[in-house]
């Protein structure tokens, strides 16, 4: 049994302040697999204290500097990727064929924030004025469970690309893909208080992140809940806020969708980690044309994508991360069951022979309306609604009728008219025939998604402030 008790401050591990202990607890088969000491607000003071230290120096390097920490990262996490790979699957039950690119995707985050440094001007000039980019201050950076790993890639690198210092607490569910991920930062020899990291509750670590007046801005990743409430508590500081939150992402099938790609892909976007993915398109927008035939098209490929053991790279569909995720999963099928959507596929209750793990059946709701629950709460489990539509403008409106707008997808075989609908839609990202990323553009939501940019230019801005000086 592994205990972890420990957390990465000034460039040293050291044994927790606090002593409150939590269980982590495998969700394939419901074993403890490690004691984790969570922190306290003394170890999130010490952690920003450190910060506060390391940003004095840190924020005067220069762009090569910075890039040559970003390459260290690169190299440190690269080394180590199996490792990583194994902690995520065994920890939250990620399925092998998302978590092992997911943490290939994490370690070059570290280079694509470098070139995007790169090209990146952080000074402007015209006349006698002169513009810099100035690193904000002491960043907290607040991570979620799901690929958690990846999260605190991602942020830590634009953070360091922008010559902050951070402090950052990832989800306590994530406890040992942290410490991999820490033994990695450990490995690059970044300068002493620049990454910092607590694990512990939101309610204790992340709510003095958010409170402390020595740190300038928070990014988070997470639930729209949370979000709201960091907005709240962070304005008393007048803290610099991205927040990266939760979605209901269309699946537009357009009436010339070749349905032998759009179907599979439509399972590869919906049941995305397990269904616990911000950017899962879970509703899936169908021409009422093609409504049968999209429905016999779903029965045969759904056996494709079967459910069981993460660690088997033919799974698809792991189980959900713990018990309450499943019961909270579990009472939307109920719901929509209730409100009157029909179960084309799956339903209530653990797939046959996987009852001790936290796994549900992957299940499809057709005859879905818009203004249904499952079309409109997140879920965050496998469960697509499909929802038929009359025509083009129809889709956008269907498709642009909810609080979120974190990302789209649409399928189409005439790439003109899949553009047209795309630029329709409003979501921070919108992708065209199938799941695709780019590590350049930015990442973030309209409306309750959240506010602000990741990755690429768009992400490392996010942690600057601008200076004019006129002479
Ligand atoms: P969560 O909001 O419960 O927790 C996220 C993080 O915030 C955790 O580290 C948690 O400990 C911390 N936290 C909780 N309360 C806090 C508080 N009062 N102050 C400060 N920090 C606090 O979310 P989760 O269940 O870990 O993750 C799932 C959610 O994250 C989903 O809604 C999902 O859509 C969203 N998500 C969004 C993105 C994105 O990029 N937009 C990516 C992944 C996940």
């Amino acid at each position: 049994m592994k205990s972890i008790t420990k957390h990465y401050i000034d460039g040293a591990f050291v044994e927790s302040h606090g002593r409150e202990v939590m269980d982590s607890i495998n969700p394939t088969n419901g074993q403890v697999i490690a004691h984790v000491t969570l922190g306290d607000e003394e170890d999130a003071r010490r952690a920003i204290a450190a910060a506060k230290q390391a940003f004095a120096s840190f924020s005067r390097t220069t762009k090569e500097e910075r890039m040559k920490v970003l390459r260290r990262l690169h190299r440190a996490v690269s080394a180590r990727t199996d490792e990583l790979t194994k902690a995520m699957v065994e920890e939250y039950g990620g399925v092998l064929r998302f978590v092992a690119p997911i943490v290939q995707a994490g370690a070059e985050v570290f280079l694509s924030a470098e070139r995007a440094l790169c090209e990146m001007p952080l000074t402007r000039s015209w006349g006698n004025t002169m513009v810099t980019l100035e690193p904000v201050g002491v960043a907290g950076l607040i991570s979620p469970w799901n690929a958690n790993a990846f999260f605190l890639c991602m942020k830590l690198a634009s953070a360091v690309a922008a010559g902050c210092t951070v402090v950052m607490k990832p989800s306590e569910l994530s406890a040992s893909q942290t410490h991999v991920w820490l033994e990695c930062v450990h490995e690059a020899k970044l300068p002493i208080g620049l990454c910092n990291v607590v694990s512990g509750r939101g309610e204790v670590v992340g709510a003095e992140l958010v409170r402390n007046p020595d740190v300038a801005k928070i990014s988070f990743t997470g639930s729209a809940a949370v979000g709201r409430s960091i907005m709240r508590e962070g304005a008393s500081t007048m803290k610099r806020i991205t927040l990266e939150l939760g979605g209901k992402s269309p699946n537009i099938l357009l009436d010339d969708a070749d349905l032998k790609k759009a179907i599979p892909n439509a399972f590869i976007i919906g049941f995305l980690n397990n269904g616990q993915a911000c950017v899962a398109g879970t509703r899936l927008l169908v021409p009422k044309s093609r409504f049968e035939e999209v429905k016999q098209a779903i029965l045969d490929t759904l056996p494709t994508f079967p459910v069981g053991d993460p660690a088997d790279p033919k799974t698809a569909v792991g189980p959900m991360v713990n018990q309450k995720q499943y019961q909270r999963v579990q009472s939307y099928i109920r719901k929509g069951i209730e409100e009157g959507a029909e179960v084309l596929a799956g339903g209530e209750g653990h797939p046959p022979g996987l009852e001790s793990g936290y796994f549900v059946k992957p299940t499809v709701f057709v005859n879905v309306k818009n203004d249904m629950t499952i079309a409109r709460e997140e879920i965050f489990g496998p469960v697509l609604s499909v929802i038929t539509y009359e025509d083009e403008d129809d889709a956008v409106r269907i498709a642009n009728d909810s609080e979120y707008g974190l990302h789209a997808y649409v399928s189409g075989t005439d790439i003109q008219r899949a553009r047209r609908v795309a630029s329709q839609i409003q979501a921070g990202r919108v992708a065209i025939n199938g799941l695709l990323d780019d590590q350049q553009a930015p990442f973030g939501g309209f409306k309750h998604s959240g506010i602000g940019r990741e990755f690429g230019t768009f992400g490392i801005g996010a942690f600057l402030e601008p200076r004019a000086i006129l002479e």
